[in-house]
């Protein structure tokens, strides 16, 4: 197999619609270099449509009021040098107070909570802000949340699912609807030698029973959409951990949520991203 290596150039303000637009057609991962965005697709696209659809963006970004004006080339990679290309980003990274994410390919964590993590083939290895303020806000809900059972929508490489386990939830359950995230993180889960962790196809509906923490890196027009059921799958006094908002976005997060009956009790912004905490009952947390 073999990959195709998408440079874009995109202002600023439209990068974000924009990777979530590429995600959705299947990107497997997107980082920043020197002022480009580098975007990564197997080689199983049909690489003519996959360049209209990227050009086709152009509109949909101009008809959301943001700048379209963006330029992209592409290129195929062989396995080989992808692999490279793909190792050379993954350094290991320290989020919150305790943990460190490491590519399985590198051994200390320095005393730190090690989350092996094989960058291959979803989203969710650390080097976007929302995944670290989510790992950080659930490290942060552990230390006062029940450790009874914890859910991870959305769960990409299992990061946040993994994390849960580390911290000491009992019972961990991860959805994902795409099949690829599903084989990532089972793979990441055996890297990790974690053996309470559940890793199913689909989204929150298709899960059973509820839980005392659930983690949610969607994007915002999801995490709307699913705030009705995320909140009747938390148990009394649950919470949950909300990110993949952009700014200006939570507030129909927030809005959705509070009409599902949660309340938000910590929000934290890191540059245009914004996460959530929310608790299904009434108390404060410090
Ligand atoms: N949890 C990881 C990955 C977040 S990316 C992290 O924090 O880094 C979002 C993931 O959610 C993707 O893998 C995508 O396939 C999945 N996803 C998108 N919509 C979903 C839905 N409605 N239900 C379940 N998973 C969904």
């Amino acid at each position: 197999m073999g990959y195709y290596e998408f440079t874009l150039s995109v202002p600023d303000e439209s990068k974000d619609a924009l990777l979530a637009r590429m995600s959705d057609m299947g990107c497997l991962g997107s980082f920043e270099r020197g002022g480009k965005v580098m975007a990564y697709f197997e080689d199983s696209h049909d690489i003519i449509k996959l360049r209209d659809a990227v050009k086709s963006f152009s509109d949909v970004l101009a008809d959301s009021g943001l700048n379209g004006g963006f330029s992209f080339e592409y290129q195929y990679l062989s396995e080989r040098d992808w692999n490279e290309s793909w190792k050379k980003r993954f350094v290991p990274i320290d989020v919150g107070e305790n943990l460190s994410i490491l590519p399985p390919w590198e051994k200390s964590s320095h005393g730190r909570i090690a989350l092996i993590i094989d960058p291959g083939m979803a989203f969710g290895t650390g080097h976007h802000e929302t995944t670290r303020m989510c790992l950080s806000f659930i490290e942060k809900v552990a230390r006062f949340s029940a450790k009874g059972s914890f859910l991870d929508v959305g769960t990409g490489t299992g990061i946040l699912a993994i994390a849960a386990s580390y911290l000491g939830y009992e019972r961990v359950v991860a959805v994902d609807i795409d099949p690829l995230a599903v084989d990532a993180s089972k793979r990441n889960v055996g890297l990790n030698g974690l053996s309470n962790i559940d890793i199913q196809e689909g989204t929150i509906s298709n899960v059973r029973g509820s839980f005392d923490v659930i983690g949610a890196n969607l994007m915002s027009e999801v995490l709307v959409k699913i705030a009705p059921e995320l909140s009747s799958r938390l148990n009394d006094r649950g919470v949950s951990v909300l990110s993949g908002m952009l700014t200006g976005q939570e507030k129909e997060v927030i809005g959705a949520a509070e009409h599902a009956g949660l309340r938000v009790v910590e929000e934290v912004h890191d540059g245009r991203w914004v996460s959530l905490i929310v608790e299904k009952g009434s108390e404060e947390h410090g």
